[in-house]
């Protein structure tokens, strides 16, 4: 504890959730961002959470992660909580009323808090930079990942969920997707990404894809870093990359290409000036 600086508040437990469904013992800031994530598969995480930034966020309480279990909600002595699709069909349904039980105990001290309920689906609205940012400002967020054919439409109505998807193609379940957003909003926290200037000058955060990276050597294989980045001029370089950025964008993300140029009052056809 002696590493985490005083300023970040006081360390605390959180009591709300049974023990066997907290990460581990780690220490948490009061009112540390939290992940709840309600799964069939508890052990995949933290996952890749648990390493480089993330993880030392995580271990030092900078934000915290809960997993349910979805298991013991289930019916009976086989504790199932899946059944076969209404109206016949492949693969099963995973049942609304054992859903319902992990979304009750999901809820507990979240209520007058900003608190987002996602279920991670591709047939939501795809993820984009402004949701992590957005994400990233509320208290916590809850995560149900689907298995089989998915969940039971009616606990998605009844408990007014938000579906958010991954990309354009199937996973077999939910986990990768919920460390996948989850990654995206932790290191958008205040104090995570250590360097948060970096953040500021990605991808998407202005619209555009970011201009390309070089370092040392500066010549490798007959290839050399562009002459301007070595230049020391503060402002050529700026002008460089925007320039770059935006030429990368026009080619790869026309659609992205397009919202910006509307945004900025800028033809989309015009000449590139490099
Ligand atoms: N039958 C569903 C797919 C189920 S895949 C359909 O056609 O829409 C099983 C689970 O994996 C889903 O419930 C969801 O939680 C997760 N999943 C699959 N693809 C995903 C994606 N692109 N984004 C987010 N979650 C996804």
């Amino acid at each position: 504890m002696s590493d985490t600086p005083k300023s970040h508040g006081r360390l605390s437990i959180s009591a709300s959730l049974q023990p066997r469904d907290l990460m581990g013992e780690t220490p948490r800031l009061k009112g540390a961002w939290t992940a709840r994530v309600i799964t069939l598969f508890p052990e995949t995480f933290p996952g890749v959470l648990d390493a480089s930034l993330t993880g030392k966020a995580l271990q030092q309480g900078l934000w915290a992660l809960e997993t349910i279990d979805l298991r013991p909600f289930g019916i009976g002595k086989h504790k199932n909580v899946d059944d076969t699709p209404s109206g016949g069909g492949a693969g099963m349904v995973l049942r609304p009323d054992v859903m319902a039980k992990a979304l009750d105990q999901a809820a507990i001290g979240t209520k007058g808090k900003s608190w987002p309920v996602i279920y991670l689906s591709p047939r939501g609205t795809p993820f984009t930079q402004a949701k992590a940012k957005a994400w990233s400002e509320a208290d916590g967020i809850t995560m149900i990942c689907g298995r089989f054919e998915g969940v039971d439409e009616r606990v998605l109505e009844e408990y007014a969920i938000e579906e958010v998807s991954l990309g354009d193609f199937v996973l077999t379940g939910g986990e990768i997707a919920a460390q996948a957003l989850i990654d995206a909003t932790v290191r958008l926290i205040p104090r995570v990404l250590g360097n948060q200037a970096s953040t500021e000058d990605e991808s998407f955060q202005h619209g555009l894809l970011e201009h390309p990276q070089y370092t040392k050597p500066s010549q490798w294989r007959d290839r050399d870093t562009p002459e301007v980045l070595l230049s020391g001029h503060h402002g050529n370089i700026a002008k460089w990359q925007r320039q770059m950025a935006e030429r990368l964008t026009k080619e790869r993300r026309p659609d992205l290409w397009r919202a910006y140029c509307e945004l900025h009052d800028r033809d989309p056809d015009e000449d590139q000036e490099l």
